[in-house]
């Protein structure tokens, strides 16, 4: 084992050979104090070699442990107390390396996650449709990627070499939050809104500034608490990782019919995991955080399973898993139309005449005793919950 004990004279020439800047505080250091460092430096790598201090460009990895101490009362009084040396040695080239390729990989996730919202956009383009997307699902994702952004900002400003490289990561997560994530939450407040007649301007206004402002309250208060609770990071990220959550809720309360487009649902589970993985489980990465393959794979499980029963709602409605017994009675839209049955009635949406000799999965009927073809009602109801023909409010089918 390598050890080395060190005068303050070697002291203050390494420090002075890396960073010259600091030069009149060691020169002062040196009037006063005599510091005594015993350090043992050794080296990573499995090969064998004699003591090396820390040099700039070296491709292996030394580790420096040890004590540094001053002697009390060197004239003006204590110096330094003991100070426990821990360090290990750095090779930046490979470092900003490895940070440019995290900031290529959140540039790329963000810039897929605008697609997959654009995708989501479309699929619910509509009053009805947007109206069955959870506000809280959105609105959640958004501070997420308002937090992302920010970090990516900060990570930038403090590592100024690679600003670049941070504010272009930063910059796409905040096209994500601001431009789309921000818009889709307005498009659903405003769906799920009933709009009221004769109301002005003026109160929707300031309905709107009051969303904003909760947004902007929530996420600051979030930041004051991410403050405090730095050292529960990891729980934190599981608890905002039940972004689904909220949607899963909505469509067993209100009974809708596929809110979100799967490829949304899949898209955004696996880009929203790849900067926790690559944090807490990729061996290499750049903030050198310890591996943590265990809570990794829960957390994959935990957004995994959110998003299988999305998928679930998606493909055999939205109450699947609940019993039968447990639901509410619903309204059968496929009950017999007795009354006019002699006579020939036509669909208002299709002007076609409604054939009632033919199965009766051809045919629906609202509460308010009006009768339409199946596919021209349902294609109506994506649109409109309301009867096309008294406009009175429809079940949901
Ligand atoms: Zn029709
Ligand atoms: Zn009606």
């Amino acid at each position: 084992m390598p050890i080395g004990v060190f005068s303050s004279q070697v002291l203050q020439e390494s420090i002075q050979d890396k960073r010259p800047r600091k030069k009149s505080l060691t020169n002062d250091i040196e009037k006063h104090c005599h510091i005594e460092i015993a350090a043992q430096v050794s080296q990573i790598s499995s090969r064998q070699n004699a003591i090396i201090l820390l040099i700039d460009g070296n491709h292996e990895l030394y580790h420096l442990e040890g004590l540094m101490e001053g002697p009390a009362m060197d004239g003006d009084g204590e110096c330094f107390p003991s100070i426990l040396l821990n360090a290990t040695s750095l090779n930046t080239e490979a470092y900003y390396n490895k940070a440019v390729n995290y900031t290529l990989m959140v540039t790329f996730m963000s810039f897929l996650q605008v697609l997959l919202l654009i995708r989501q956009m479309e699929h619910s383009n509509t009053q009805s449709g947007a109206a069955k997307v959870s506000i809280l699902m959105i609105g959640q994702q958004a501070i997420m990627d308002a937090y992302l952004c920010l970090l990516n900002l900060t990570a930038g400003i403090l590592v100024e070499s690679l600003f670049n490289a941070f504010a272009t990561a930063a910059f796409f997560k905040f096209v994500v939050f601001s431009i789309f994530e921000m818009r889709y939450l307005l498009a659903i407040w405003k769906a799920s809104r009933p709009l009221q007649n004769g109301e002005s301007w003026e109160i929707m206004r300031r309905e709107l500034s009051v969303l904003y402002s909760r947004f902007y309250g929530i996420l600051l208060g979030g930041i004051l608490l991410l403050y405090h609770l730095h050292n529960f990071l990891r729980p934190v990220i599981f608890i905002m990782y039940s972004f689904w959550i909220p949607q899963i809720v909505t469509n067993v309360i209100r009974d809708t019919r596929k809110p979100l487009h799967p490829y949304y649902i899949i898209g955004m589970s696996v880009t929203r995991l790849a900067i926790p993985f690559y944090i807490f489980g990729c061996p290499s990465n750049f903030l050198r955080i310890e591996v943590d393959n265990y809570w990794c794979i829960c957390l994959g499980v935990f957004l995994g399973l959110q998003s299988l029963i999305l998928l679930l709602q998606h493909y055999f409605g939205s109450r699947w898993f609940i019993p039968r017994q447990m639901l509410p009675e619903k309204y059968c839209y496929y009950r017999k139309f007795e009354s006019y049955a002699s006579q020939a009635t036509d669909c208002v949406i299709c002007m076609t005449t409604i054939d009632f000799t033919e199965n009766s999965n051809r045919y629906m009927v609202t509460p308010c005793d009006h009768c339409f073809h199946s596919v021209c009602l349902q294609r109506w109801m994506d649109i409109k919950m309301e009867c096309p023909t008294c406009r009175r409010a429809l079940p949901p089918a």
